[in-house]
Formats: structure tokens, C-alpha cells, sequence
């Protein structure tokens, strides 16, 4: 943590996911996978075969399988799976709101002229529906709808790390879950936790995250 607080001022882009670091929606992650492990089954699939918790990789796994006996049945599927999901991330959207300080720390950070990015998991019509304004505190926002490979494939990231032309080493990826640590970690960015969403900190020392934050609004403190 002390030489991250030594090389602080080589941070010049910061990436944040959305849900738990920069807004509370709430989604129900439970329900979405028990819905689209029932969509799964009805196709004939055992999602428990699929061997993964994340709701994205079960239903990419899922096309997988469908495509090898038809492309046709697979995007059937594929329709079915992101309206159930979508169904689920616009209820919690309709429910969400910004955390407190998160106009503040995407202006503040833009006047420091530091380049600021979004990714995330969850669609682009539940994301606007949070935060309408989105694109004017922050200029580049990846959402699934807009890669092939979401986080924690490190194509995520770089994606948004084009468009701002910025570079992993000078980058903090900043999320609360370790998967968005795992998404630093394989861009070779820095990373930051953070303790808004649903995750401990142990979670995040586990994960070697290189800073720990209470919430997204402490980097104010840190990147100046
Ligand atoms: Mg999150």
C-alpha cells in the first residue's frame, strides 16, 4: 500500500466499474441466475454442467453447446437469456441511484486531467437509466453491449483504455468485487477496491488489490 501511495502521482487514467462502485442498483444476482439456469435447462442443458456461478459465462457457455447443433436454436437462446437478464437489470435499475459523491469525483478527477472510463457487466439501458448524464462527467463508457469479451477478459478494459488513449501503467482500475481486481490484474493496470458494494475486504487483500478504499470518492483524497 505504501509504495502505491509513493507512485500515486504516475496514475494518469482511472477505469471504474459501475453497479457497487459509482452507483447502488441492487441487482438481484441470485434470482438472474436461477432464471436463466431454468431458460438453460428448458433447452435441454444442465447449467450445473456449465461450471461457472457468473450469469454471462453461463449463457455464453450455453451458446456454445446450442451452436454445435444449430445456429438457429443458439440465437434463439441468446434472445430469450438477455431479455430475462435485461428484465431484471431495468427493475433494479428503476430502483438505483448514484452513490452521493460520484458527479463530484468524475469532475473533480476531469479538472485534475485525469482520464476517466466506465466498463461494465450490465447493459446500456439500465446504466442511462441511473445516469442519464452519464457521458458528460465521464467521456468513454463500456458496457457488455459493446465487447465480444467482458470483464475479467482484459479486452474489456482495453477497450475503454483506447479510446481514452491512455495506458496500463499508468491506469487504476477501480470496482467493487474482485473481479474487477482480476481485470486490472490481467491489463497489468493497477488496481483498487473498494467497499461500497457487496464485497470484504478480505476479498480484496485476496484478490491483491494494491489499495483499499472505503469508497470510490476517497481517490479525491489520494489523485491529486
Ligand atoms: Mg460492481
Amino acid at each position: 500500500m505504501a509504495s502505491f501511495i509513493v507512485k500515486q502521482s504516475a496514475i494518469k487514467t482511472i477505469i471504474f466499474d459501475f453497479d457497487g462502485t459509482l452507483a447502488k442498483l441492487n441487482i438481484d444476482f441470485h434470482q438472474m441466475r436461477e432464471a436463466v439456469r431454468k431458460l438453460i435447462l428448458s433447452y435441454g442443458i444442465d447449467g450445473n454442467e456449465l461450471r461457472t456461478d457468473y450469469v454471462l459465462e453461463m449463457i455464453s457457455g450455453a451458446e456454445t453447446i446450442l451452436n454445435r447443433q444449430s445456429a438457429e436454436k443458439a440465437k434463439k437462446f441468446i434472445s430469450e437469456a438477455t431479455d430475462a437478464i435485461e428484465k431484471i437489470e431495468m427493475e433494479a435499475a428503476d430502483h438505483g441511484e448514484l452513490f452521493g459523491r460520484t458527479r463530484e469525483l468524475l469532475n473533480t478527477l476531469a479538472s485534475r486531467e485525469i482520464s476517466c472510463g466506465i466498463i461494465t457487466r450490465n447493459c446500456a439501458k439500465a446504466v442511462k437509466i441511473v445516469f442519464p448524464d452519464i457521458l458528460s462527467c465521464c467521456p468513454v463508457v463500456v458496457c457488455r453491449n459493446d465487447v465480444k469479451k467482458v470483464k475479467p477478459h482484459p479486452e474489456h478494459l482495453n477497450t475503454a483504455l483506447n479510446k481514452l488513449g491512455g495506458s496500463p501503467r499508468n491506469t487504476l482500475m477501480v470496482g467493487d468485487h474482485p473481479l474487477d481486481i482480476q481485470t486490472g490484474r490481467n491489463a497489468g493496470t493497477r488496481t483498487c477496491g473498494v467497499l461500497s458494494g457487496r464485497c470484504p475486504k478480505d476479498d480484496f487483500i485476496k484478490a491483491g488489490a494494491d489499495l483499499i478504499l472505503p469508497q470510490a470518492a476517497d481517490l479525491l483524497d489520494i489523485i491529486k
